[in-house]
């Protein structure tokens, strides 16, 4: 039988089992059943860390050893309550059963440290607000209650020692749940185990072994969970426990904001549900967990806040730069030559602005291919940008064009500038530039215009040489522009 078959086999034959043990009749035959089913669940689990290599296998031993506590301990139990006649309860038996759960919690925080992501520790405040929020209504109804009353303190330490395991427990699951997405069926299975084992506990901690319609129904739980533990063991995925199945980390959902909210309301609403039925006042539970819950949502805004911010500036960065060269683009541009309209006339020095435009680049990209163009476009930026003072801004303009804003250079001075940058262009690559000085008045589009018919210039020239641009005509009326050059 194929593996893809046993865990099925293994899933419905426990099924069956556990119905007959339901059906069973009190004795020894019942109680062996069940212990036989814990049994084969831990050894599913054991065969599960065979199969399996690195930290899978480690996860699955811990869960295996953790099953076979709590088989040991039912096994005792059975040896308490059949041969030697005594109360299984309080007895070593339950050392073995409060063992399954750190060994337990051991291999859901290495399901969930699997998973670490950069939102980690948003999903880790999550998960925080979980547990303390339902640890609440827990405490309320399953802890308080069973404060006292027990004829000595090691039988009420054994009783408490239940659900304080079952916070442990479901600290472990929120935590697989809020950081993970252990989407495999092995791992959908085992949460689902788990939750059936808090599920038992609770029931067991309120009703006792309560026999209803003669079954001790109240035991189903565990033994379920003993079943399905057992097949996502044997399940062909139990060994890609740990594979993480998306990079990125489940997304901040609207069924997320429901729970938490829903979550963290359960402390007034536990308040609101006994003052308006008359209950005593879980007081100081409700206080303290209240001020836990509020440091709790303060930290994760402002976790979540700092990252938001920092992705804000990251997205601005982005905007702003072109990817290729690093360099400041257009936009970029437009911004700082507004900038230095206004600094340059109010401290009134001069400002030239250059357009260059790589020679015959498409013959170079024709002989070394796009990737080759590429990276000269990326080594020319690299080379100019050395030569350039903290006041000058080179940007791509687009394609194999450059816009050279100087502010503070004259035309002589931008032009011994424009001559160096010649020098130092790689692979002896040749640039054409037209290069326009402002006058003061004129728009940016109309001097960028003005550079660009002197690199036309330029080019027709000849290449690989620098052409002042003519001052700006009067007579050239405004009707060319914007959109004259929006265009192009
Ligand atoms: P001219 O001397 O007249 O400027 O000739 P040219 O070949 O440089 O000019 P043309 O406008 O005919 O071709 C520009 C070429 O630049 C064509 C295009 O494939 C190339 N180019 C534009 N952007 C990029 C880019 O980002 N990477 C690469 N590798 N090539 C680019
Ligand atoms: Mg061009
Ligand atoms: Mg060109």
């Amino acid at each position: 039988m194929d593996s893809s078959r046993v865990w099925r086999a293994y899933l419905l034959g426990g099924m069956v089992v556990v119905a007959i043990y339901l059906a069973m009749p009190y004795g020894i035959g019942r109680d062996l059943t069940y212990v036989a089913i814990g049994m084969s669940s831990a050894t599913a689990a054991f065969v599960a860390a065979a199969r399996s290599r690195g930290g899978v296998r480690m996860l699955w031993a811990l869960m295996a050893a953790g099953q076979l506590a709590a088989a040991v301990g039912d096994a005792m139990w059975v040896y308490y309550e059949h041969v030697a006649e005594v109360d299984p309860f309080p007895s070593p038996a339950d050392a073995f059963y409060l063992l399954q759960y750190p060994l337990v919690a051991g291999a859901l925080l290495m399901l969930a440290r699997h998973h670490r992501s950069p939102e980690n520790r948003e999903a880790l405040l999550d998960s925080a607000i979980l547990t303390v929020g339902l640890v609440l209504p827990y405490w309320v109804l399953v802890i308080g209650p069973n404060l006292g009353g027990y004829e000595s303190p090691l039988e009420q330490l054994i009783t408490l020692g239940y659900p304080f395991s079952d916070v442990l427990l479901l600290a472990g699951l929120v935590l697989v749940l809020a950081t993970s997405r252990a989407r495999t069926a092995a791992g959908r299975m085992v949460i689902a185990a788990m939750i059936l084992v808090m599920a038992g506990d609770m029931i067991f901690v309120l009703t006792g072994d309560a026999i209803v319609y003669g079954m001790p129904i109240s035991l189903a739980p565990f033994l379920l969970s003993y079943v399905i533990w057992g097949a996502a063991a044997l399940h062909p995925s139990a060994r890609d426990l740990l594979r993480p199945t998306s990079d990125t980390p489940p997304a901040f959902t609207t069924g997320r904001l429901l729970t938490l909210t829903a979550v963290v309301l359960l402390a007034p609403g536990t308040l609101i549900v006994q003052l308006a039925f008359g209950f005593e006042l879980s007081a100081w539970p409700v206080a303290i967990t209240s001020a836990v819950l509020f440091v709790l949502v303060v930290a994760r805004m402002a976790v979540m806040l700092r990252r938001l911010q920092h992705q804000a500036r990251r997205l601005d960065e982005i905007a702003r730069t072109d990817m290729l060269t690093g360099l400041p683009n257009r936009r970029t541009l437009d911004a700082q030559l507004v900038r230095d309209y206004e600094r340059t006339a109010h401290e009134d020095v001069p400002l030239t602005l250059a357009m260059l435009d790589l020679d015959h680049f498409k013959r170079f990209n024709d002989t070394y291919g796009h990737q080759g163009g590429d990276q000269l476009l990326a080594g020319a930026a690299r080379a100019w940008s050395l030569l350039l003072s903290s006041a000058d801004m080179l940007a791509r303009y687009g394609g194999e064009e450059f816009v050279l804003l100087m502010p503070g250079r004259d035309l002589a001075a931008a032009e011994h500038l424009l001559q160096a940058l010649r020098l130092v262009t790689p692979h002896e690559q040749t640039f054409s530039a037209g290069l326009a000085l402002w006058d003061g008045r004129e728009t940016p589009l109309r001097l960028l215009r003005r550079a660009d018919t002197a690199l036309y210039a330029a080019k027709t020239a000849g290449r690989d040489r620098v052409v002042r641009a003519d001052p700006p005509s009067e007579t050239e009326g405004p009707s060319l522009e914007p959109s004259a050059f929006a265009g192009g």
